[in-house]
């Protein structure tokens, strides 16, 4: 149930209706939109009685949640949610967000490389695994916490926010201490336990779609974070399993205007992992951005020949300098900038 506070509530009258909501033994979810607040309830088992919130001060009117999700869908939040990284960064927002960087962290000289280039293309987030989900056990599976430590040199110097996975419930307390997103991948996209660790970090949370996942799985799997008080979700569509083989993945698009409408969390597409192939990801970036996504996570490498992973579906430099370059006239047609 949703318990939709008046436009002028107080912040009194919302935290009275928050601790009436705690005192049932269930959680209370405070959303503030753009005209009212909306208070979430969750942690009952069956309904819960409108009457116990309709008469305290405040209150507008108590509505009943009619999808599985509750603080993810729209009912709960009409406006779409903008997540603020500061310096002006912003994901959701009218500016369209780029996330571009290796697909793993290699070594200090690598990740410079790529920094300087992206961020000069106009970049503003970077990406860069340090603990990679390896499909084979013998693949390298990434530098760990002296990865962190490289990303965290590449935020001092470069000034870029940093976007990085945590694999694991033990990773994610250095994930949190070095980046500033906390990403977690399509394989783990069901991982309870580690959605809800997530759940309870003050980093903003990039939940990729699974590869076998229907939207609603995603929606779901958003939820786990958004219940344990973790608001600041980005989703993001990765590519799904089906019989065609001319590309690793089939990047469905067709889903970024479907969260849109069922959901207010930004979603950004990545059209690497989507595709797999470096001829790829131009034409299917201009089409997620054509499509509404609120922005892209693209794999960017100085070397992709000689890449420790993912080189076949990561961009050169002056690729990415001419997606950005085509970004930029894509983009006024949707209402959207780049900077
Ligand atoms: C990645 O971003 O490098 C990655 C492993 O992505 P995914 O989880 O979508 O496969
Ligand atoms: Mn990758």
């Amino acid at each position: 149930m949703l318990v939709m506070m008046k436009a002028h509530a107080t912040r009194e009258q919302i935290d009275a209706v928050c601790d009436k909501i705690a005192s049932l033994g269930l959680h209370a979810h405070p959303i503030p939109g753009e005209t009212r607040t909306a208070i979430g309830v969750t942690g009952n088992q069956g309904p819960v009685k409108a009457e116990l919130f309709e008469s305290l001060p405040g209150v507008g009117e108590c509505v009943p949640v009619s999808k599985p999700y509750k603080l993810v869908g729209r009912e709960a939040k009409p406006e779409t949610t903008v997540i603020d990284l500061g310096d002006g960064v912003r994901i959701g927002g009218d500016e369209l967000a780029v996330i571009a960087g290796p697909c793993a962290v290699e070594s200090p000289e690598q990740a410079r490389a790529v920094a300087a280039a992206v961020s000069a293309s106009g970049a503003r987030l970077f990406r860069g695994g340090a603990y990679k989900p390896r499909t084979s056990p013998y693949s390298f599976q990434g530098l760990a916490v002296d990865g962190l430590r490289i990303l965290a040199a590449i935020r001092a110097e470069y000034g870029l926010k940093i976007v990085t996975e945590a694999i694991d419930v033990e990773s994610v307390d250095l994930v949190e201490e070095y980046g500033d997103v906390i990403q977690v991948g399509a394989r783990n996209m069901q991982n309870f336990s580690l959605l809800k660790r997530v759940g309870r970090s003050s980093r903003p949370v990039l939940l990729k779609r699974g590869n076998a996942a229907t939207l609603e799985e995603l929606l779901m799997a958003a939820e786990y974070i958004l219940a344990e008080g973790n608001y600041r979700v980005i989703l993001c569509e990765r590519g799904i399993r089906t019989f065609a083989d001319h590309t690793r993945n089939t990047l469905d698009l067709s889903v970024v205007p479907a969260v849109q409408q069922l959901s207010h969390l930004p979603i950004i597409v990545d059209p690497s992992h989507g595709t797999g192939r470096r001829d790829k990801v131009i034409p299917l970036s201009r089409a997620a951005v054509a499509a509404g996504a609120d922005g892209l996570i693209v794999e960017v490498h100085n070397n992709p020949e000689e890449a420790l992973s993912d080189g076949n579906q990561s961009v050169h430099p002056h690729e990415f300098e001419q997606l950005m370059r085509e970004l930029r006239q894509i983009a006024p047609v949707l209402g959207r900038s780049l900077p």
